[in-house]
Order: structure tokens, then C-alpha cells, then sequence
């Protein structure tokens, strides 16, 4: 694989092992020519659907595309690399079980705003402002309101176990007879 830096032909890789739980291979690779390092990571392509566009045109769906956008939204954001791969995995894998030929990007878009809610909230806000192209100001700042309100699924979890007395209890549903 050619460096990502330099340009130069030959890179070795120093170092290999399972990633993903198993469902990836991540190498770290070393320039001859520049001494830079990187990490590539190596995942089974399977059948993916087709991505349809707001156009209506139709693309293969696109790993490099899809995490470029992602890393852009992360961009000097504290989020590990490894976390990212881990919501890729998580979004082919919703695109490979959703069992469709075909996919609008609106609902990939939707896919990839929840996993950067997870990771990150300013990753989140600056991918949905760009992608939901938020007509105005205030648009913009309901979604901050909405984002304040309902934390992420994972956090709001925690916030009940913290808040136990606060929390309403269920009435009891379907008693024994
Ligand atoms: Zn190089």
C-alpha cells in the first residue's frame, strides 16, 4: 500500500492484530521513505446495498466516503480511532441486515448522526447541521434544544440507575392469574 504522506510505494507493516471483535484486521504500517506511521484496517466486503441519493442517482456504497465524512465531523475531537471503526462496523452492519437492495442516503445520514451522538456531541451537531442543512438559525438551535433535552440512549440509561427515586415507576403490567 502506497504512503498516505509521501506518496512512496513501500510501506511494511510492524504490527497486526484482530480488531472489532474479529471482524476486522488492523495493521500498523511504517514509510520507508518518509518514516511516517499509519493504521489501515482490513474488513470482509460483503454485498452491500446500493445508496441512493437525494437526486435519485444510485452509487455504490462507499466505506472511504462514509468514514471521511465521519473524521471530518470528529475533526480535533477526542475520540479514538478504534471507537470509530467500531460505529462503522455497527453501520454496515444495519446496511447488510436491513436486507434491501437499495438504501436512501437520508436514512445512512440518520444512521451515522446516531453513532456520532454516541461518540461525540460536537461531532454530532456539525454532521447534522451540515447534513440536515438546517435552513436557519433558529433550526440550528432547536436541534442544540432537542440534543439538550434527550440525552443519548447510553446516558440516559445511566441517568435512571442515578436518579432512582426521582424515576416514575412503570405501573405493573399483566399481573399473574
Ligand atoms: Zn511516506
Amino acid at each position: 500500500m502506497h504512503c498516505p504522506f509521501c506518496g512512496a510505494e513501500d510501506t511494511r507493516v510492524v504490527d497486526s492484530r484482530l480488531a472489532n471483535e474479529g471482524h476486522a484486521v488492523r495493521r500498523r504500517r511504517i514509510c520507508q521513505a518518509c518514516g511516517e506511521r499509519f493504521t489501515t484496517y482490513e474488513t470482509a466486503e460483503l454485498g452491500l446495498p446500493a445508496i441512493v441519493k437525494r437526486d435519485g442517482r444510485r452509487e455504490a456504497f462507499q466505506e472511504g466516503k462514509l468514514r471521511a465524512g465521519m473524521q471530518r465531523a470528529l475533526e480535533k475531537r477526542p475520540v479514538d480511532t478504534e471507537r470509530v471503526e467500531v460505529a462503522l462496523t455497527r453501520i454496515k452492519a444495519r446496511l447488510r441486515a436491513c436486507g434491501e437492495r437499495e438504501v436512501p442516503s437520508r436514512r445512512l445520514g440518520e444512521w451515522v448522526m446516531e453513532e456520532l451522538r454516541g461518540l461525540d456531541e460536537v461531532a454530532y451537531v456539525r454532521f447534522a447541521s451540515v447534513y440536515r442543512r438546517f435552513q436557519d438559525v433558529s433550526a440550528f438551535q432547536e436541534e442544540i434544544e432537542r440534543l439538550r433535552r434527550q440525552p443519548p440512549p447510553h446516558l440516559a440509561r445511566q441517568q435512571l440507575t442515578l436518579l432512582p427515586e426521582e424515576a416514575p415507576r412503570p405501573p405493573r403490567r399483566g399481573r399473574r392469574r
